[in-house]
């Protein structure tokens, strides 16, 4: 079908909310307000977590919405494989659908697989199935009446697979609401059943999953525990990129109305060498649309980051995408952070109608990319020299991201201080976390350093600090958050942030008035 996104997203909110009565609710922000287990929204159902663990009521029985999601760390972290695959984003839109104790199993895979092949008429031959198919230390059974339901409706049992854990019980995190579920996965490439079964779930573009039915159970309070949720609940998620590249025919959801226009954009206003689609990262060329790639990317997530209030100062991650973006564009396209402000513009006129924060907030957006650009330009600046001559020495650090340059340098003046007072080689990793906190040095770039020196860290000391550390920041940041949960009982709503976004004010000190 030639369906436009935009149809496409509609289509899906629509089939929900008036063929089968699910409330419309808006996006959240992509900042999870007062919950530390999280860096970013990752999925739709983040902000019905207290629903699940039933700490909260539903206002609603059925929900519909199409989520701004994030995930560049934690369980969920996307970011290294952006650009050099078609299908993994730093930002995407998650299109979701809720039973808060409602229906269960059957309902949901049956409108599942009536909205994929009625409203959007793809072939059944083209999509497979997959199911939890138990584990035996955490003693939870293979879910065979999820498998009877999909024969039922009319699935080929050559299109049906168990997988384990990792792929067919999700979580949200570390801890919090989880379940064993059931995916759908298409076959992009028209590949014979015998060839593309096997391929469902390895990773390839041929074979990709679009939508994961959740079928939420569990509560995870640790490695070993799971503890039983009061109720039962539904909680579906699909990629509305991927849906978009497989209807529209691409091969890469890079290919799609949602990501071309920020391509075009970047070589309209470049000049350089067109975009041409490859992903042959030998070849100077695929170096080049990796380039593209990532600024489509990242002009996105950088935009919806901003714009929801998320602050690169102290969210090193966001940080990280900033500043590789301003050397992606710099390197290969020969442009400032005009480039960025240009594309964020167009991210803006794209998705601003879906959701308005977008458009709304453009100018913050401007304000803090105006200012990154400013501080890493200083850095760089300052760290010149010492730079090249570390690097001479070292030539492994320089496929190092640039925003770890200062962190590096500061890094091993420090670490050389340390050594010959302490006269071991072991770092503490009190000296760790202070390199981490100061100057944003990451675990993994400390760890090449150390290892090229011939050294070694307390790495349970650091971790522990590291954790300790994000704890304190929420807490910090708590009076924002209670103001806003208190603006939120005042609404006589759930706490969720796009609903005081909607009708308060922030204060200069970002409370919610
Ligand atoms: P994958 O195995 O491809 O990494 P996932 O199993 O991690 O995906 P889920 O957590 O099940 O993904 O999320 C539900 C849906 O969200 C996926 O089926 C997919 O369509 C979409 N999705 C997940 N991660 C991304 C991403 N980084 N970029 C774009 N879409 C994504
Ligand atoms: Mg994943
Ligand atoms: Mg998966
Ligand atoms: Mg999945």
């Amino acid at each position: 079908s030639g369906s436009s996104s935009k149809e496409i997203r509609e289509k899906f909110l629509d089939f929900f909310a008036k063929e089968h009565l699910h409330s419309r609710v808006p996006s959240s922000s992509v900042v999870p307000y007062g919950d530390p287990s999280l860096a970013f929204v990752n999925a739709g159902m983040n902000q019905f977590k207290p629903i699940f663990l039933g700490q909260a009521a539903p206002q609603h029985q059925r929900a519909v919405n199409s989520q701004k999601c994030i995930r560049v760390g934690g369980k969920h972290n996307d970011l290294d494989d952006v650009g050099r695959d078609g299908y993994h984003h730093t930002f995407f839109e998650m299109l979701g659908s809720w039973s808060f104790n409602d229906y269960f199993k059957k309902e949901a895979c049956s409108m599942a697989w009536q909205l994929l092949t009625q409203v959007y008429r793809i072939p059944p031959q083209k999509l497979f199935i997959t199911y939890f198919g138990g584990n035996q230390s955490l003693g939870l059974p293979s879910d065979e009446e999820c498998r009877e339901i999909w024969l039922s409706l009319g699935v080929a049992a050559d299109h049906i697979l168990p997988f384990g854990m990792k792929d067919n019980f999700w979580e949200m995190g570390l801890v919090g609401p989880c379940g064993p579920c059931s995916e759908i996965h298409v076959n992009k490439a028209n590949l014979e059943t015998s060839l593309a079964r096997t391929l469902v779930n390895q990773g390839t573009e041929e074979v990709v999953e679009i939508w994961n039915l959740v079928f939420m159970q569990y509560n995870r309070i640790s490695n070993q525990v799971l503890e039983k949720l009061p109720a039962h609940h539904i909680d579906t998620g699909m990629g509305l990129e991927r849906l978009v590249a497989f209807l529209q025919n691409k091969n890469s959801n890079y290919d799609t109305d949602l990501f071309l226009p920020l391509i075009d954009a970047v070589h309209q206003i470049s000049g350089g060498v067109p975009y041409q689609g490859s992903y042959d990262m030998q070849s100077a060329q695929g170096q080049r649309d990796w380039a593209y790639r990532l600024l489509a990317d990242h002009s996105r997530m950088i935009t919806v980051a901003l714009a929801d209030g998320a602050f690169p100062d102290n969210n090193h991650r966001l940080r990280r995408v900033m500043r590789q973006a301003m050397v992606t564009s710099r390197k290969w396209f020969n442009q400032d952070a005009s480039l960025l402000l240009e594309l964020s513009q167009r991210v803006a006129d794209m998705m601003g109608g879906v959701y308005p924060e977008l458009s709304r907030n453009l100018s913050n957006v401007h304000m803090l990319l105006r200012f990154e650009e400013d501080i890493f330009r200083d850095h760089l600046a300052k760290s010149g020299r010492e730079w090249s001559a570390i690097v001479n020495q070292f030539p492994e650090l320089s496929a190092l991201p640039t925003d770890q340059q200062p962190g590096l340098i500061a890094g091993l003046r420090q670490l050389e201080d340390w050594r010959r007072s302490s006269g071991s080689d072991k770092i503490s990793g009190s000296l760790a976390f202070k390199l981490y906190s100061t100057h944003g040095l990451q675990e993994d770039s400390l760890q090449l350093l150390v290892q090229l020196k011939g050294w070694n860290v307390d790495w349970p000391q650091f971790h522990q600090l590291m954790a300790d550390e994000r704890m304190s920041t929420k807490i910090q940041s708590s009076a924002a958050v209670s103001s806003q949960f208190q603006c939120a009982t005042s609404l006589k709503v759930a706490p969720t942030v796009w609903q005081c976004q909607d009708v308060c004010s922030r204060n200069a000190e970002g409370h919610y008035t």
